[in-house]
């Protein structure tokens, strides 16, 4: 059993170098720390990182640092005693930091891994999902950009180890073609570290089609959605839903892109639900639509808006809640999409959470150490394994 002693945190700095919270425990089987990451392209439904700011968690943590040891946390589901005490006075990524430092006391005191304390049974390995090339709100530029976020690989192969080296490979392939096409091109890179272009989104299509790899996109289309009307940059042209919904299924019919991310508002079931009925083969995802919240889910099961759900543990910060949402999603058929943030740190959890939940993919970029963190925890499950 873990027995939490004590608790502080401090805010460090994420990927964009943007401040975000690392939360240490000290415990009768030692002293462990985890860090939340940040989001950008955030949707409006999500819960809110920190309670009022930043430094008041840190403060309000501390000043909860006692009640913690009344409790025993003997498995995950325990987890439920830390969040009944924090609910209501911490933000998403503080509680989500803390849960996951419990967890990793957890499983050195139980000399297991931390997937282990899911689903020990767990077996099937999630297909990575690359962030290659970017625009909108990730991609912090003065000249042209791709309207949609991310371009994403995501490769069919037997281990994650072959998975990654395609990633990079892809990556390094897709400069070279950017070098060819974009005459603007300066090999620089966005938040999640995929490539920076002027192209826009069908040149960047153009673009991947030629690796011959499976794709993968994150419209983000919240980002752009205003009165209405979804407002594109490049070229300059407004769309309305019906238009949208041309454009998009154009590009559904028209290329290898097997995984489509909120491609409408983040209100709009029905628009989801039309085009998830029209291509039932191709992944129909939701992220800012459902933000790992199970009663937004329910409503897209019921609109059958979906056929995957982004999973981010810090859209809803409480891990009890993390696997509700996982297993609604799975009882109904909905593949599941484990996801880093644009901000990112070094934290590696995010692939013991993805695997433990047996999730279908695991998004978390290709290149930088904050990304290859989790990528290369996920290797060393696997390899453990076999
Ligand atoms: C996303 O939209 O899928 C994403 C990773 O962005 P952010 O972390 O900025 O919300
Ligand atoms: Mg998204």
């Amino acid at each position: 059993m873990v027995i939490v002693k004590e608790v502080s945190a401090k805010e460090i700095l994420d990927s964009r170098k943007d401040k975000t919270i690392l939360v240490s425990i000290v415990t009768n089987v030692g002293s462990f720390s985890a860090s939340a990451p940040t989001g950008k392209s955030t949707g409006k439904h999500e819960a809110v990182p920190y309670k009022k700011s930043l430094s008041e968690d840190i403060k309000t943590l501390q000043e909860f640092s006692s009640y913690f040891s009344k409790d025993i946390i003997e498995k995950f589901d325990d987890l439920r005693r830390i969040e009944d005490i924090v609910e209501g006075h911490l933000g998403a990524n503080t509680t989500f930091a803390l849960e996951s430092a419990i967890l990793k006391a957890l499983a050195k005191e139980q000399k297991k891994e931390i997937w282990q304390l899911i689903n020990s049974d767990a077996n099937k390995f999630p297909r990575l999902v690359g962030n290659c090339i970017g625009g909108g709100k990730h991609s912090d530029t003065e000249g042209k950009k791709p309207d949609f976020q991310e371009f994403l690989i995501i490769p069919d192969t037997k281990t994650v180890k072959e998975a990654f080296n395609v990633l990079i490979e892809s990556k390094k392939h897709a400069e070279y073609l950017l070098k060819k096409k974009d005459k603007n091109f300066k090999s620089k890179t966005n938040d999640e570290n995929a490539w920076i272009t002027s192209l826009n989104d069908k040149e960047v299509l153009d673009v991947l089609s030629e690796i011959k790899v499976p794709l993968g996109i994150d419209v983000a289309a919240s980002g752009f959605f205003k009165r209405k009307k979804y407002h594109y940059e490049n070229p300059l042209l407004k769309r309305t839903e019906e238009e949208q919904m041309g454009y998009l299924s154009n590009i559904l019919s028209n290329y290898h892109v097997i995984y489509l991310e909120d491609p409408f508002g983040e209100d709009d079931f029905k628009s989801f639900a039309e085009l998830r009925k029209k291509f039932p083969n191709q992944m129909i995802v939701g992220d800012d639509l459902t933000t790992t919240n199970q009663k937004r889910l329910e409503k897209a099961i019921k609109n059958k808006s979906i056929s995957a759900i982004i999973v981010k543990p810090n859209q809803i910060g409480s891990l009890s809640k993390v696997k509700q949402v996982c297993e609604l999603a799975k009882k109904n058929s909905i593949k599941i999409t484990f996801s880093h943030r644009s901000g990112e740190t070094e934290e590696n959890i995010l692939a013991d959470l993805a695997f433990g939940f047996q999730a279908e993919f695991l998004k978390c970029g290709i290149t930088g150490k904050e990304r290859e963190a989790k990528i290369k925890r996920l290797i060393e499950i696997q390899e453990s394994l076999s």
